[in-house]
């Protein structure tokens, strides 16, 4: 019986590896194939300043709008085409995107707001990083203070010293630098201080619950008054319920983000709320 039961768990194992591995075939050649562009797409998704009720940055989240297949999440292909290399050119597609839809926002003549693009630590890697990203700000006209790049906290732990060169001239450029997911890797608070972070983005783990949870409101308080000492404005990511907000407007928290402002939408609704920026309250505290 008990064998039976463990060839049903194998049998059951092998078949989800085998959609695994489909799935990773399927992705990998379609990207390979991938005309760039038509089939790729960015939303946006607002961020708030909780202080002064403003819409002060928006994140672009890439989309691929596949033929067949429908919306592919990125989650499921920025790994792929990281392992293939075809995050180069999706990444650069998106920076040049990203930057050129900000500098439109501005020429609408709507009051200036940051473009925040993730970054993978493969783009930061290559040597001549910088000078694409000066580039693309040459091409879309945008100033660099309105350019946030978000870094995953994981690229403290593979080569660091590589990195560490690039983030400090993008820095010097003027452009901003965002850690992404900050709670899930492994900075240091020297590190932090070292490369001149602008922005934290407090992970969606600890804000899920904050207000009911104790430790995880010791973690995010602790993350804030780090960030306070350091001169880091602070972003807290998936903010889903009023309670969360509370939380974080009483324990000083700059920025929000999340379901309960806004979900990532196309540019067209970016333009709607610049139009009546700060006319709306965005929470009740
Ligand atoms: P991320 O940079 O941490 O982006 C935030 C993710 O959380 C987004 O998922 C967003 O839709 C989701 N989110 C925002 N607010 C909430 C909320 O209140 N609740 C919940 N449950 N989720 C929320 P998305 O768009 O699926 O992106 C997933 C990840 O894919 C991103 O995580 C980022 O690491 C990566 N990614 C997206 N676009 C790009 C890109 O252009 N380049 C690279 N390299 N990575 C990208
Ligand atoms: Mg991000
Ligand atoms: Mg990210
Ligand atoms: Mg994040």
């Amino acid at each position: 019986k008990c064998k039976i039961q463990n060839n049903n768990n194998a049998t059951r194992f092998e078949k989800s590896l085998d959609k695994e591995i489909q799935e990773y075939f399927w992705i990998k050649n379609d990207l390979l194939k991938l005309g760039l562009k038509e089939e790729l797409y960015l939303d946006y998704q607002p961020i708030y300043s909780i202080d002064t009720n403003r819409l002060v940055g928006v994140e672009a989240l890439i989309r691929w709008n596949h033929g067949e297949k429908g919306i592919i999440p990125p989650a499921r292909f920025i790994p792929i085409a990281e392992k293939i290399g075809m995050i180069h050119p999706i990444g650069e597609w998106v920076l040049l995107k990203a930057c050129s839809q900000n500098k439109e926002w501005q020429e609408l003549g709507y009051d200036p707001i940051y473009i925040s693009v993730n970054v993978s630590v493969l783009q930061l890697e290559k040597p001549d990083f910088t000078k694409r990203i000066k580039k693309i700000l040459e091409k879309s006209m945008l100033k660099p203070q309105y350019l946030q790049l978000e870094i995953t906290e994981t690229f403290f732990t593979q080569n660091y010293e590589l990195i560490q060169d690039t983030i400090k001239e993008l820095g010097k450029l003027g452009i901003k630098i965002a850690i992404d997911d900050f709670g899930t890797g492994y900075s240091s608070l020297g590190q932090l201080c070292e490369l001149n972070i602008n922005n934290i983005k407090i992970d969606r783990m600890f804000i899920d619950g904050v207000d009911g949870n104790i430790n995880k409101s010791k973690i995010v308080k602790g993350i804030i008054s780090l960030a306070e000492s350091l001169n880091i404005t602070l972003t807290a990511e998936g903010v889903e319920r009023e309670e969360e907000l509370k939380f974080l407007n009483t324990n000083r928290c700059t920025f929000v983000q999340g379901y309960l402002f806004s979900k990532p939408v196309e540019a067209y609704k970016i333009e709607e709320l610049l139009k009546r920026n700060g006319k709306n309250k965005i929470c009740l505290c």
